[in-house]
């Protein structure tokens, strides 16, 4: 499958892209856990998108395509994938439909993701993930909680808040939600592409995906 997920921080678009990848083998390419990994690593990447990444602000159109192009043009070719976190704000977009033609590839369809609201600062303010950045196991501190003393269930290492899931920070992030991101349902709408999906249970919505898919 190629296609785009869509939605607010916290509705779920890491959980559900990870059970698309295992219906058919494509692989997700996630924008966040790029850019984590290259915070981890030190590089001069990573360097300029943390200043970015801590506050919750974006990180800036140019960094992400450059850092986008060659992933896409590595992996989208080959087999499906889905993408996560990305495209992120309109140049993004213009940016990604332009790439996608070049390449001669074709999405089959955008998934917008719907959660409400206090859905999803409920979700936000209790996740924790853990600091082993080979791992990055995402939990939940009221419904999928780490060990007993806070340890990653996969790896054993200590389970973090991470730094933009501070209060003021994800209310930041769900503001330039708004103001960017969210334009992008517009975009796709007019571009024929656009499906919504309602999605409190991320198991229930691959399977909506799926029918959608066939
Ligand atoms: P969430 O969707 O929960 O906000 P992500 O893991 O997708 O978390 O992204 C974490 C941070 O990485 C974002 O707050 C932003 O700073 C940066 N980021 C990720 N993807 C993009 C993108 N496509 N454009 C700009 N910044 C991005
Ligand atoms: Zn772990």
């Amino acid at each position: 499958m190629r296609i785009i997920l869509l939605g607010a921080p916290g509705a779920g678009k890491g959980t559900v892209a990870k059970l698309l990848t295992e219906l058919d083998g494509s692989v997700q390419i996630s924008t966040g856990d790029i850019l984590r990994a290259a915070v981890k690593e030190g590089t001069s990447l990573g360097k300029e998108a943390k200043q970015h990444m801590d506050r919750g602000d974006l990180v800036p159109d140019a960094l992400i395509m450059k850092m986008m192009e060659v992933r896409l043009q590595n992996d989208a070719g080959k087999k499906g994938f889905i993408l996560d976190g990305f495209p992120r704000t309109i140049p993004q977009a213009e940016a990604l439909r332009d790439l996608l033609k070049n390449l001669k590839i074709r999405l089959d369809f955008v998934v917008n993701l719907e959660v409400p609201k206090e859905v999803i600062l409920d979700r936000l303010t209790t996740r924790r993930t853990c600091s082993n950045p080979d791992c990055q196991e995402i939990y939940n501190i009221k419904s999928n909680p780490p060990t007993a003393d806070g340890k990653c269930k996969k790896c054993g290492s200590i389970v973090i808040q991470r730094e933009d899931e501070t209060e003021d920070a994800i209310i930041n992030r769900l503001e330039t939600y708004d103001k960017k991101t969210a334009l992008l349902i517009g975009f796709y709408e007019e571009e024929g592409l656009l499906k919504n999906f309602l999605s409190i249970n991320s198991k229930e919505t691959v399977e909506a995906i799926k029918k959608s898919l066939l």
